[in-house]
């Protein structure tokens, strides 16, 4: 068995990992790389094998950095198979069809303005194409284990951080190749914890988190007080928020600070984003796969206005009475959220606060960073705003979070190979692992190929 590692070595976005055994070959994960325009690029390049040539896929989670490349694939003559669990079929048919639209948005607005060195640009490709990926789409149970073809079966796991979010099993008869994908937190508010994972010989691990431990300062807190400070100014509190996932906990946290009459009940809370709305349904149809009750769901939906068309958007930018706005995309790399930022972060007033993990190269870890000016659809905005980030919000584990998870594993893997981090990250993380629990970690570079071999 070989394992190659085509995305996410090196840095947090473009997962893609391919596994080949007895002539088959299966890509795990097939993410868009986001962030810094050197990573941006590489979606444009073409894999290292042709995408007929790929017999399966399987997708650990919906978002757009581990399935977002899926129709780019599509668009390139792959047409088999999708492995995935049933969350994340129905989170890819709201967030799919959406990054498809905002490819072909984004060659529009580069035709307009003339940015694109290409002429004409083109979109990576089209909400077209996302919808004929959605149908090569395979669910599969959870905790099941399905046979795949040439002696390959694949078995998924609960692994929290959203809904439908797995770690993977790809089982060749004799070695257990795992894939964490990424994993959650034993303490997310509105998340279950990941589901152990008793063995894996090779196990591939996340470490968007390898080097940090989430601070103890309560988030809700913290929360309160920026929108109470904001109010009483007249401001307004935008929270730049993952459509999936985060946006609901931003409502969830709202919610409760209203109920506890922490923050004033008439204060209104907008969600634009016609995908975080699509998510949001989706929390209240699985009750089962989080842990917000159905009260919870019902407070959310009445406390909430949800601005769908393009006009309600632009409206809301006319407002100037304090208000929360919560929109995507979370680290401000696209979205409704962008038009929000040119209006609201130029003026002292406002608050911007964003929810986790910045990439690299986004608006939003400029921001974070204290940028006081980024660059929006061409031109520079002012930043008079105050920015923060709840980072104790993130849907990742912690270090700790990841060593407390691998103690499961029963039997040492022969290698933990870790990926899908900054190289500080991942090399901190190796080491961590070295030190609790003496294992063989490494840190493969992209592009890299290794050899499983058979045991004697
Ligand atoms: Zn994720």
């Amino acid at each position: 068995m070989q394992l190659s590692f085509l995305g996410a070595a090196g840095t947090v976005t473009g997962s893609k990992y391919l596994v080949t055994f007895n002539g088959f070959r299966l890509l795990v994960d097939c993410g868009l790389y986001q962030g810094l325009k050197d990573y941006r690029r590489r979606n444009w390049q073409p894999l290292p094998i042709p995408a007929e040539d790929i017999d399966a896929v399987v997708l650990t989670h919906a978002h757009i950095d581990h399935s977002g490349y899926l129709p780019a694939l599509v668009r390139q003559g792959y047409d088999g198979p999708v492995y995935c669990s049933q969350g994340t079929r129905d989170l890819c048919r709201v967030l799919l069809p959406d990054a498809g639209y905002l490819q072909e948005e984004d060659a529009r607005f580069a035709n307009k303005h003339g940015f694109s060195r290409h002429k004409p640009a083109l979109p990576l490709y089209t909400e077209e194409d996302a919808r004929r990926a959605l149908k090569l789409f395979r669910p599969l149970s959870l905790d099941s284990i399905n046979d795949i073809g040439n002696g390959l079966t694949l078995r998924l796991r609960p692994a929290g951080h959203i809904l439908g979010a797995c770690t993977l099993e790809v089982f060749n008869g004799r070695h257990l190749l795992a894939f964490s994908g990424d994993l959650g937190r034993a303490d997310d508010p509105i998340m279950y914890p990941p589901d152990p994972m008793p063995r894996a010989d090779y196990l591939v691990l996340e470490s968007t988190y390898g080097d940090r431990l989430h601070t103890e300062t309560d988030s809700l807190s913290t929360l309160e007080q920026i929108i109470n400070k904001t109010a009483k100014r007249g401001g307004i509190v935008l929270m730049p928020a993952f459509a999936v996932g985060r946006a609901q906990l931003a409502l969830h946290m709202i919610s409760q600070l209203k109920r506890q009459n922490r923050i004033p009940r008439e204060l209104p809370v907008y969600l634009n984003s016609p995908m975080a709305i699509k998510a949001t349904e989706l929390f209240y149809q699985h009750p089962e796969k989080h842990r917000l009750t159905r009260e919870d769901c019902e407070r959310i939906d009445a406390g909430t206005l949800y601005v769908r068309t393009m006009e309600e958007s632009m409206a809301l930018n006319r407002r100037t009475f304090p208000a929360i706005i919560i929109s995507a995309s979370g680290m401000a790399s696209g979205g409704r959220v962008l038009h929000h930022l040119t209006t609201l972060a130029p003026n002292h007033r406002n608050s911007i606060v964003f929810m986790g993990f910045q990439a690299p190269g986004t608006r939003g870890e400029k921001m974070v960073n204290g940028a006081r000016e980024v660059k929006i659809h061409g031109r520079q905005v002012t930043i008079n705003a105050d920015v923060h980030n709840l980072e104790g919000l993130s849907a990742h584990a912690d270090y700790q979070g990841i060593l407390d998870w691998l103690t499961a594993v029963h039997q040492p893997p022969r290698k933990v190979l870790i990926t899908h981090g900054e190289p500080t990250a991942s090399v901190s993380l190796a080491e961590h692992i070295h030190t609790r629990f003496g294992w063989s970690a490494e840190v493969p570079e992209l592009g890299t190929t290794i050899e499983i071999p058979d045991p004697d």
